[in-house]
């Protein structure tokens, strides 16, 4: 039996399965990873310029990245990793999606139970006044940094490091993960926490975890029960095949 069919039949078995990925699954989608060599990444370091201690101290700075991310975001399809995992819900066999991405491809591509461990880049708010809007009322061509109506500059929803993640996000991932039976960790280095905490816990309560990516990340010695090595867009169709 290869590592795939194997991996089809822990699932075939299962109540309880969830999902949780990273900027590895939108990478087919044209959205770079942290890790993908040129692009973005390269001219902007994530670990400086997505903190929120870089937000607060130079805004008009951090929003240059924002507006190439919104650029590459907005043109983004769904691809076939995201189409898979879909699939995997309407066929009753994930339960929920726990995801770190931003880019809203999961949703596009008919995932309904996702949680947004990270936020949505589709929303905006004041850390002055904490007032919200959304990120289509505001006209951002010619790249106009939006403003509140405090006169304080917007920041897009999304956990930047050194932030909170949102309490709902905790508590449903936490719900699914003390209860799931398999996890599919696909297309994330798992090194971002407590993201990364979620198949750790599933795994204490006795979940297999299995791991789809182009290399192996952190988890795959210590926590990952089979590992699926290949791009996720042609990894996770094969497994739907092999479901139906
Ligand atoms: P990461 O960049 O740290 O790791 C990406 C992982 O995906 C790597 O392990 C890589 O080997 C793997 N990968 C790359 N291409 C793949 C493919 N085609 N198929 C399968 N695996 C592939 O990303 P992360 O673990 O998600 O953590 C970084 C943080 O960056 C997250 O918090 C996320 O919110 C944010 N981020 C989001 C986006 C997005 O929304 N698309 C893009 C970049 C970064």
């Amino acid at each position: 039996m290869d590592r795939l069919e194997e991996a089809a039949a822990i699932i075939r078995k299962s109540r309880n399965m969830i999902a949780l990925t990273g900027a590895g699954v939108s990478v087919e989608s044209g959205i770079p990873d942290f890790r993908s060599a040129g692009g973005l990444w390269d001219k902007y370091d994530p670990a400086i310029y997505a903190s929120i201690q870089s937000f607060n101290s130079m805004p008009e700075t951090v929003w240059k990245m924002i507006f190439e991310m919104i650029e590459l975001t907005e043109t983004a399809k769904p691809n076939s990793a995201h189409y898979a995992l879909a699939e995997l819900e309407s066929m009753n066999f994930l339960k929920a999606l726990i995801t770190q991405n931003i880019d809203n491809l999961h949703q596009e591509a008919g995932s309904k139970n996702v949680i947004e461990f990270h936020g949505n880049a589709s929303h905006l708010q004041c850390l002055r006044c904490g007032k919200e809007y959304e990120a289509s009322g505001f006209d951002m061509s010619g790249k106009k940094i939006p403003l509140c109506s405090c006169g304080n500059i917007l920041k897009p929803s999304v956990i930047f490091f050194g932030e909170m993640i949102p309490h709902e996000a905790l508590s449903r991932s936490a719900f699914y993960a003390s209860r799931a039976d398999v996890v599919i960790v696909a297309g994330t280095s798992a090194v971002v926490y407590p993201a990364a905490a979620i198949p750790q816990q599933a795994r204490v309560n006795g979940a297999k975890i299995i791991e789809f990516n182009i290399e192996e990340t952190g988890l795959t010695e210590t926590g990952t029960d089979i590992f699926i090595h290949g791009s996720a867009g042609r990894t996770l169709p094969r497994l739907v095949e092999l479901l139906k």
